[in-house]
């Protein structure tokens, strides 16, 4: 962990160390982050580089070339395609919508103090002005939009992270959260079928219904709930600080959350076999807030 990001809490370093201590430890202070991702994760991140450059104001194909000339990655050509077409959809969908808001931040960095020790950070997606109020909208892209998709969200931390944070900001104006979600291609690809056809195909669903992919569900967070939120914080920041600057063992391996939800977690081999030249070489050191100090 690097000085300038220590004693940073994000809801994704909160989230990782309420799973399990010990991937906290490995992801947040030795900084190791695997170096292969799935194409599932590879597709979001650069779907959510489009939006951002959609939400900037760039037209649809100023925002795809963008997306893959300045982002450094070896996405493959049907990864690429995938990531155009999905932003194509988004574009088409909510055209008409543009008009009725005012971009106040794209991809901005807030942060607030949780206490004199600790600060709670995070990169808001796309922060908008209506007739209500301000808005955090949170890009989401996931598989499916289902009932309990949408369930989780009076209760999703990084909503609350989001609402808080961009409260300080904008104080009295503050609405809620918008979560904004965009599903991948949901048809499967036939055996032997081309990339350029499948897409064509895809595209077509995505047109005959809608609902099925994309949906923008408004959350909203009284005082009691960020309160709480506040106090669970502050105690996982404590319980975070008692560790920092020991080894391995002192960070509890919730055995649990190994294969929570059917994924494996990433740390799964070091834990199993130890850390050694072999389960080692799966991993780079990368600064875990990287994003927040750019
Ligand atoms: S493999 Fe299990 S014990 Fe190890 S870091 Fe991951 S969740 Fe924790």
């Amino acid at each position: 962990m690097s000085k300038r990001s220590k004693n940073i809490l994000t809801n994704s370093s909160m989230t990782t160390y309420q799973r399990c201590p010990r991937a906290y430890y490995y992801r947040y202070v030795w900084g190791l982050a695997p170096k292969k991702v799935s194409d599932k994760i590879t597709i979001g991140k650069l779907t959510h580089k489009g939006l951002a450059y959609l939400h900037q104001g760039k037209d649809l194909n100023e925002a795809i070339n963008l997306v893959f000339s300045e982002t450094s990655t070896d996405a493959s050509m049907a990864v690429r395609k995938t990531v155009a077409t999905m932003l194509t959809q988004y574009a088409l969908k909510w055209k008409d919508d543009a008009d009725t808001k005012q971009t106040l931040a794209v991809e901005s960095v807030l942060r607030r103090k949780l206490d004199d020790n600790w600060w709670l950070a995070g990169k808001l997606d796309w922060v908008i002005r209506d007739d209500e109020g301000v808005w955090v909208v949170e890009c989401k892209t996931t598989s499916r939009i289902d009932r309990d998709y949408l369930a989780k969200l009076p209760l999703d931390n990084q909503v609350t992270t989001y609402y808080y944070l961009a409260s300080g900001k904008w104080k009295g104006e503050m609405r809620g959260v918008i979560y904004d979600v965009v599903v991948r291609p949901r048809i499967y690809r036939r055996s032997g079928e081309d990339i350029d056809t499948y897409l064509e195909r895809a595209a077509a669903a995505y047109l005959a219904n809608p609902t099925a992919y994309f949906t923008r569900q408004c959350c909203f967070r009284e005082e009691w709930k960020v309160d709480s939120f506040l106090s669970s914080a502050l105690y996982t920041a404590k319980e975070i600080e008692k560790r920092l600057g020991e080894d391995a063992d002192a960070w509890p391996q919730f055995t649990w959350s190994c294969f929570l939800r059917g994924r494996e977690c990433p740390y799964a081999q070091l834990c199993s076999y130890g850390e050694n030249l072999r389960t080692l070489s799966a991993f780079e050191i990368v600064d875990p807030m990287r994003e927040l100090l750019e």
